[in-house]
């Protein structure tokens, strides 16, 4: 199970490693076997991070000098004539939204600061999807103005910094720049992150990125505002499903009454998130939950329920492919089955699929060993073939996995 890919060592290479750094390096039993990096638009629950304080990065940082890692970055992003931030590819709210707070807390410092010698630094953020467009779900995030295009994006920045990304692939267009970066700092809480920046703040204990992204904007001593606090609060909700998953600890809680004293309205972003739809969207959920199959004897026998949402399903009622998002929501509702699965055609004709289970299962695992990626409670993968092909891969994956109580490094 420990061993080095290519990625991995290449990332190490380029830095001085701790031997413990080396140690936590984990990759897939199964290397990608199809497909593209995974659409884990993951809103997993994770293991409780009451527990942990702030300045704890229990993660590829472990045993190294934590408090070093927080000041190199502080330093770095203090001294930047340029600042280049990157999140994953087909950005989730905290991806998108933890990415749009700090942008948001490094103009702010821009403004706020007291070295009126130096000009405030310059701010390039992005996102590595071609065609570049920001999920329709997520135009509320305030900055959108903020983005620019990838191919508006250096090739080789003085300081980057990545969102949510576990792996360096998963920038898509954008993993060039970060591989040439002169620091790169990667922020993030997936406990697969290997640690691929020159500084690695990772905390797998935190229930999003947005936590650590929350604690950085903390130590770059700027005051949350409305703006902040939107990214922030859109990432809390998105990883903890709305304070619903076993991660709202309350680290969770604490932060959030934070971000709401600065005067947004917790409703309203809800609502954006989730709870709105145009009406066709009531004509495609009948069409793909009348079609949801349920194998009680999937999934090692813990039960397994899918569906399929195709590109026909949506030119019926005039939806883009993000209608089908919210899909998986309705579908894990079953009782009778762990793991419920969501294959969703893309534009282009590929699956993006969406896999939860409850716990039984490591719906992490499957989708790893197939390509994608995510948490071992929410993951997805890319996929070509038909449904049914798919489907039988990941049965098998499905049908081999082992229980999913062993977590994280
Ligand atoms: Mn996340």
């Amino acid at each position: 199970m420990i061993s080095l890919g290519p990625q991995a060592l290449s990332a190490i290479a380029r830095r001085p490693a701790t031997a413990r750094e080396i140690l936590t390096v984990v990759t897939p039993e199964h290397p990608p076997a199809q497909g593209q990096s995974s659409g884990a638009d993951a809103r997993e629950p994770r293991p409780d991070a009451s527990a942990a304080g702030p300045a704890a990065l229990p993660g590829p940082g472990v045993g190294t000098d934590i408090g070093a890692e927080w000041s190199r970055a502080v330093k770095a992003l203090g001294g930047a004539a340029e600042i280049c931030l990157a999140c994953h590819v087909r950005p989730d709210g905290d991806a998108l939204g933890s990415m749009l707070a700090v942008a948001h807390a490094l103009r702010a410092r821009g403004s706020q600061e007291r070295a009126p010698s130096s000009p405030p630094a310059r701010i390039v953020a992005s996102f590595g999807d071609q065609p570049f467009e920001i999920p329709r779900i997520l135009r509320f995030l305030p900055g959108a103005g903020l983005l620019s295009p990838p191919d508006a994006f250096p090739e080789r920045p003085q300081v980057m910094v990545t969102f949510d990304a576990a792996r360096a692939d998963r920038l898509g267009t954008l993993e060039a720049s970060a591989r040439a970066a002169d620091e790169l700092i990667v922020l993030d809480h997936h406990a697969s992150n290997a640690g691929f920046g020159t500084v690695n703040l990772v905390d797998p204990a935190a229930a999003a990125t947005a936590v650590v992204a929350a604690d950085l904007i903390d130590r770059m001593g700027v005051e949350l505002t409305r703006d902040i606090a939107m990214g922030l609060y859109a990432g809390l909700v998105t990883d903890t499903g709305s304070f619903k998953y076993p991660t709202t600890s309350p680290r969770v809680h604490e932060l959030a009454a934070r971000l709401l004293r600065t005067g947004i309205e917790p409703g309203s972003v809800a609502r954006e998130l989730w709870d709105r739809s145009p009406f066709g969207f009531l004509g495609l959920l009948s069409a793909v939950l009348g079609r949801a199959r349920l194998e009680p004897a999937g999934a090692a026998g813990h039960g397994l329920v899918w569906t399929t949402v195709t590109r026909s399903d949506r030119a019926v009622h005039g939806l883009p492919f993000d209608a089908a998002e919210s899909v998986i929501d309705v579908v894990r509702r079953t009782d009778e089955a762990d793991v419920a699965i969501v294959l969703k055609e893309d534009d282009e004709g590929r699956w993006q699929v969406s896999a939860r289970s409850k716990g039984a299962a490591n719906v992490g695992r499957a989708c790893v060993a197939l390509g994608g990626g995510g948490h071992s409670l929410a993951a997805g993968f890319t996929a070509h073939g038909t449904a049914a092909e798919v489907m039988s891969a990941l049965r098998l994956q499905l049908a081999a996995g082992p229980a999913a109580a062993v977590r994280g490094p």
